[in-house]
């Protein structure tokens, strides 16, 4: 996972923890598994399937309307 400033951190957990459409990546997945949990802790966008490098359509209005 890249390394992210903590604003932009802070924007893809917080749209992420609105979402109805998260859908973990498999390695996201995985991780929160291992850990024994049903739900990613620190979901944020860029672990969601949908992200796609932030052409996500849910992710762009919501950045747009609050960012
Ligand atoms: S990437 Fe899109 S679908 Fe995934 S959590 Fe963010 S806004 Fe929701």
């Amino acid at each position: 996972m890249i390394n992210l400033d903590k604003k932009t951190r802070e924007k893809y957990n917080a749209i992420a923890q609105e979402c109805q459409e998260y859908e973990p990546i498999a390695a996201a997945r995985n991780l929160s598994m291992a850990y024994g949990e049903d739900e990613v802790e620190d979901a944020g966008c860029d672990s969601c399937i949908h992200f796609n490098d932030g052409e996500c359509d849910i992710y762009k209005r919501e950045a747009e309307e609050t960012y």
